[in-house]
């Protein structure tokens, strides 16, 4: 049967009873990722690696403590996410969903606790009965489901605020702040999750199923089956319908029926139950990936092919991201880690002071990005005898902390047939390499009364 002819959906997959599926080609593999990613998963969070944290209002991305008004780097992060998740959508399906995806990682975990503690539960409890056996493992398994659950919440809810004021709250039992209320309604949910719903979540609630249906092309990704004169065979099927590649499958789905069905995660596991079960009669399996309608084929492909780069519409894609990748690293590069902002307030032209000087407001804003103590020095070029009416200067600058209001720049007053000064006021923060600098005009009286 040829991919094209089985592109049908026919009858609904018999419901036969599940199996695990076997560690054979591609379930390793994804084993190792789930692991890799499930520590990325974790990390990510404590290392400010990418973090959003709520109640300070701050964006944490690679390490960067970004401020919400900085709306250049957060653009070019999030265009750049956006175009990485359609390009995995447009390129190779469903992938992302089955290798990468926490939803699918902890669903396959969770079976496996389930499986091995009521394996445990045998072995541990021979004497007693089959129904206090099967008890015991369900107890057993509800009990590592629970930790996990409030560990898997407090990993999530770190994502929102930060991790060691949540550990504050969760070792108080706090059921009272907005935050310890998150995190206790996260566990629930994260339990209820794993115990009841797992995969069932893929095929129905997440989007992302739908989003790559309308992405997909006829180049994209797909597991499909091939048995008879397509596969280069003969007319004989090899298909032994021995249904493991059906009872393996947890999305409920028989990958002989179409390779186009939504529910299709991409995993891989009914390829290593198809493979596992005809190479006992010495034949090849009869479900691979393939890109789109295109036959398995033996030829060796040059690397961008087989990575997935078939046509301009992906290389289009690539390049859009590589410029998102650009704009963020240079948005990056050019950040201030403290922010300085001079500006004139002309509410008042000029005042004359009480020893003569003559003063002009300036709207200061000085905000400490980073995560360390600083302190911003500023002063004054083409006016002599000028300084800020500044508590102190350096102004000094706790970690978050924002100076900000409306100074006097005071000066002497010079009769030299001028109103109007130009002037530079200059800040600089302990480390920078160089100072900021502002140019502005300082306004005097022509003659004094
Ligand atoms: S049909 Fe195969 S690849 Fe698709 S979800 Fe089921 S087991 Fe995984
Ligand atoms: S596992 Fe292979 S041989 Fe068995 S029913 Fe599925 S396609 Fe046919």
């Amino acid at each position: 049967m040829s991919i094209k002819e089985a592109s049908t959906p026919k009858t609904p997959a018999e419901r036969l009873p599940p199996l695990p599926p076997p560690d054979k080609l591609y379930r390793p593999t994804r084993k190792r990722l789930h692991l890799a990613f499930f520590l990325c998963f974790v990390a990510a969070p404590f290392t400010n690696l990418m973090r959003f944290d709520i109640p300070r209002q701050r964006f944490y991305f690679a390490g960067q403590e970004l401020w919400i008004s900085e709306f250049a780097i957060i653009f070019f992060a999030l265009m750049f996410l956006m175009f990485v998740i359609a390009a995995s959508a447009i390129i190779h399906g469903r992938i992302y969903c089955s290798y990468a995806c926490p939803q699918m990682i902890f669903s396959e975990w969770s079976q496996s606790v389930e499986r091995l503690a009521q394996r445990l539960a045998q072995r541990w409890l021979k004497g007693a009965g089959a129904r206090s056996r099967k008890a015991a493992g369900a107890g057993l398994f509800y009990a590592v489901l629970l930790a996990a659950s409030v560990f898997l919440a407090f990993v999530f809810t770190s994502y929102f605020v930060e991790p060691r004021d949540l550990l504050g709250r969760l070792l108080h039992f706090d059921l009272v702040t907005v935050g310890g209320i998150t995190g206790a309604v996260v566990t629930v949910i994260t339990f209820l999750d794993f115990t009841l719903v797992r995969q069932k979540f893929c095929t129905t609630v997440c989007p992302y199923g739908y989003i790559q249906g309308m992405l997909q092309d006829k180049h994209t990704l797909l597991v499909a089956y091939q048995d008879g004169p397509s596969a280069g065979r003969g007319e004989a099927k090899d298909c032994i319908e021995c249904k493991k590649c059906v009872r393996v499958c947890e999305m409920g789905i028989d990958i002989r029926q179409s390779p186009y069905q939504i529910e299709c995660v991409h995993c891989g596991d009914c390829i290593d139950a198809c493979e596992d079960i005809l190479r006992k009669v010495g034949k090849p399996g009869l479900i691979h990936y393939a890109w789109g309608d295109a036959p398995k084929t033996a030829v060796k492909e040059a690397w961008h092919r087989r990575w997935g780069f078939r046509d301009a519409k992906r290389v289009v894609v690539l390049l859009i991201m590589a410029f998102y990748l650009v704009g963020l690293v240079l948005a990056l590069s050019f950040r201030r880690p403290v922010l300085v902002e001079i500006n004139p307030d002309r509410s008042t032209l000029f005042k004359v002071l009480e020893d003569g000087r003559v003063a002009n407001l300036i709207r200061l804003k000085l905000a400490n990005r980073t995560g360390r103590a600083s302190r911003v020095r500023l002063w004054v070029e083409g006016l002599p005898g000028a300084d800020l009416a500044l508590p102190a200067n350096p102004v000094p600058l706790k970690p978050g902390e924002t100076y900000a209001g409306t100074v006097e720049l005071r000066a002497p007053f010079v009769q030299d047939g001028q109103d109007v000064h130009h002037i530079r006021i200059l800040a600089q923060a302990e480390g920078a390499r160089r100072a900021d600098a502002e140019e502005l005009t300082f306004i005097t009286p022509l003659k004094r009364n």
